[in-house]
């Protein structure tokens, strides 16, 4: 590795680095940290209900409940939609596994359907194909950052009554003809794990939606069944967001649309820097989509992904690939033996490349000349 160009890494350059985002941030969120302390609130405190109404406000809904996962606010906003045993529910096989376990858990079916090769995202051509009498909602997830097509996923909803619930995990403050991602369905769901673009100091979540009905079931099943403390009316869980977590996460809010921007111009930089190497196709975007490159994913063609992989790993450049198999040939769904083309292929050929808010150039450059370099030979 060149010295010069990697001070700030010695050794080697992590898929991920938001140490500086951090360090940024330290003085305010050690405040806001210490004061939840003082104060001795540390579940559904004033942070967590001011960051509800902030959220929902930033993405523009009605209602937001804080949730403790990503996948709780999916399993929750499945329920919460009357989703159960023998409903099926139309979802992606190219995405991480909480998407379709989220529908198993409630006991619905989970209807697998090919994606499309550019976006990765859902190919609503499909999703229409596969609707049936027992079809009872829509699950797209807008992965990498980029809003699935909403347009058409919302008339094939609205044409066929069926449910509409997004996986926005990793596409907060995306946007779709200028509307955010996560604000088009019956329900929206977020992630906070730390790696997402609004990350925690741990785990959480959040479900978003303009229905009150809808809101007020999502919050009941997240404390237990109940309104009112010690009065259960269902089955519930316990998936609050805790008031650390929501403390830490009104601090980050604020700087999220600069920090989209500045991992938009770290993706400009590498369409710049990797355009006219063969053999690799890069993240295309479509004219309607926002993008927030929760990811920098390529196309590595001619079965050349894995030695780029390990070549990366050899010159000290961390890369990841998402994802290894695609969701209907993990054990656990196995047993469906769907063949699903589109999504079999991207698992075989896709690979993200290192991306993060004002990450420096030199190390932009670094990545991208190995990667050329990498495959030259
Ligand atoms: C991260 C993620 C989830 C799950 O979120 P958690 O907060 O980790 O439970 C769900 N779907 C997608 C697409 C994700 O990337």
């Amino acid at each position: 590795m060149e010295p010069s160009v990697l001070s700030s890494y010695p050794g080697r350059i992590p898929a991920l680095d938001l140490t500086a985002e951090t360090q940024r941030l330290k003085p305010q969120l050690m405040a806001a940290i210490e004061e939840v302390l003082d104060r001795g609130t540390f579940i559904m405190g004033p942070n967590v209900k001011a960051f509800e109404q902030e959220a929902a406000d930033y993405l523009g809904v009605r209602y937001a409940v804080s949730m403790n996962s990503g996948t709780d606010a999916l399993v929750i906003a499945l329920l919460a939609s009357g989703i159960g045993p023998g409903d099926e529910v139309i979802t992606s096989p190219f995405t991480f596994f909480a998407t379709a376990e989220a529908v198993s858990q409630v006991g619905a079916v989970p209807v697998f359907v090919d994606v499309e090769p550019d976006s990765f995202n859902l190919n609503p051509q499909r999703v229409e194909e596969a609707i049936t009498p027992r079809t009872k909602a829509i699950l797209p997830v807008h992965l990498f950052g980029q809003p699935a097509d909403m347009n058409r996923l919302t008339d094939l909803a609205e044409e066929h009554g069926l449910r509409l619930i997004e996986d926005a995990a990793q596409a907060f403050g995306a946007r779709w003809q200028g509307r955010m991602a996560g604000s088009f369905g019956d329900a929206g769901c977020f992630s906070f794990f730390p790696s997402k673009n609004l990350g925690a100091f741990g785990d959480g979540g959040l479900l978003v939606t303009d229905q009150e009905e809808l809101a007020e079931r999502a919050a009941m099943l997240r404390t237990h069944g109940s309104k009112k403390k010690y009065m259960n009316e269902s089955l519930g869980y316990n998936s609050r967001l805790d008031e650390l977590q929501a403390a830490i996460l009104r601090i980050k809010l604020p700087y999220l649309d600069e920090w989209n921007q500045a991992r938009r111009e770290a993706a400009g930089l590498y369409r710049e820097l990797l355009q006219d190497v063969e053999g690799v196709l890069l993240p295309s975007v479509r004219e309607e989509a926002e993008h927030v490159y929760h990811q920098f994913t390529l196309r590595v063609q001619g079965g050349k992904r894995d030695e780029l992989k390990a070549r990366l790993d050899e010159a000290g450049i961390g890369s990841m690939i998402y994802y290894p198999l695609p969701v209907h040939q993990l054990p656990v769904y196995r047993h469906l033996q769907l063949h699903l083309p589109v999504a079999e292929q991207l698992s075989q050929e896709v690979l993200s490349i290192p991306i993060w808010p004002h990450m420096e150039e030199a190390v932009q450059a670094y990545v991208a000349g190995q990667v050329q370099h990498a495959l030259q030979i």
